[in-house]
């Protein structure tokens, strides 16, 4: 049975997953990465699980992370959700799955007790659970939530929609209903909310993509949100994913970040490494390497 609950001083983090399996071709996925280059990797990818070994596709899962402070349950990053028309994704599709429900309710912790909804950027796969079909309307799961995005990132998808609707439907179905249940909160993504929970903008993938520092000097986490996917853009942080946004700034993120956290006890929870998804950064060669926990 994967980790799926770890402790950074007094604060509880909780994996809430909802799907986990080998999802998409390396070399479509990361457009610049060589099949020479993916040869010389397949090893200590497949040994790790990264590399799924019958097909060779890249495996991922998808989660949220659940964060118990003293105060606060808050939530970051909500998955791909039920009902939704993802004509795109197949796998997605109209999802009817209760694994996200299921693993929320073995925390202990209800829809009702979640404090924030932290979306780290407005992708199909970390904004779904944002919202529930009732009567044919989307609303807010989680009712008592605050949902928490940055403004720039915000805006610039809600204008996306706004041109082509058919183009981000999660937008519709899943970002706006927040904002027309008046539940959001529009923050500028180095935001601190306080001593525990800070946003670090980690822009690239998206416009504005922000992580989550959790916890204090010493006994603190990361969470990622997609700033990395797979372990190989640890080894090579410039490597590009296929939709980043600007993948030369997504680049100069991950060597930013990973070389502060290179050697540090801050344990890094990645939204799509397969399980157990969170470990430490250390050094390898020019780039740097993803030990599990
Ligand atoms: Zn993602």
């Amino acid at each position: 049975m994967a980790i799926t609950t770890f402790q950074v001083g007094d604060v509880t983090i909780h994996r809430i997953v909802e799907q986990e399996g080998p999802f998409f071709d390396p070399l479509v996925f990361f457009p610049d990465l060589t099949p020479e280059v993916l040869e010389e990797n397949r090893g200590w990818m497949t040994d790790g699980g990264f590399l799924d070994k019958s097909n060779g596709e890249l495996v991922l899962c998808i989660q949220s992370y659940l964060i118990q402070t003293k105060h606060h349950n808050i939530l970051i990053d909500s998955c791909v959700g039920n009902h939704k028309p993802r004509p795109a994704r197949p796998f997605w599709n109209m999802m009817n799955s209760d694994a996200f429900e299921k693993n929320l309710k073995a925390t202990g912790v209800s829809v009702d007790q979640i404090d924030y909804v932290m979306c780290t950027h407005l992708h199909v796969d970390h904004v779904g659970w944002n919202t529930k079909l009732e009567n044919g309307r989307w609303v807010p799961t989680f009712p008592k939530a605050k949902y928490v995005f940055s403004d720039v990132e915000l805006a610039h998808w809600t204008e996306a929609e706004k041109k082509d609707a058919a183009a981000a439907p999660w937008i519709t179905d899943s970002v706006l209903p927040i904002v027309a249940a008046k539940r959001e909160e529009v923050v500028k993504s180095d935001h601190a909310f306080n001593d525990l929970i800070k946003l670090i903008p980690t822009p690239g993938h998206t416009i504005d993509h922000y992580s989550v520092q959790v916890g204090k000097a010493g006994d603190d986490a990361v969470i990622t949100g997609d700033m990395i996917h797979s372990p190989i853009q640890a080894r090579y942080p410039e490597l590009g994913m296929r939709v980043d946004y600007s993948s030369p700034q997504a680049g100069e993120t991950r060597r930013k970040l990973f070389s502060c956290l290179c050697d540090t006890s801050t344990l890094v929870c990645t939204a799509h490494f397969p399980s157990p998804s969170a470990g430490r950064i250390t050094r390898w060669g020019d780039g740097f390497r993803f030990v599990p926990v």
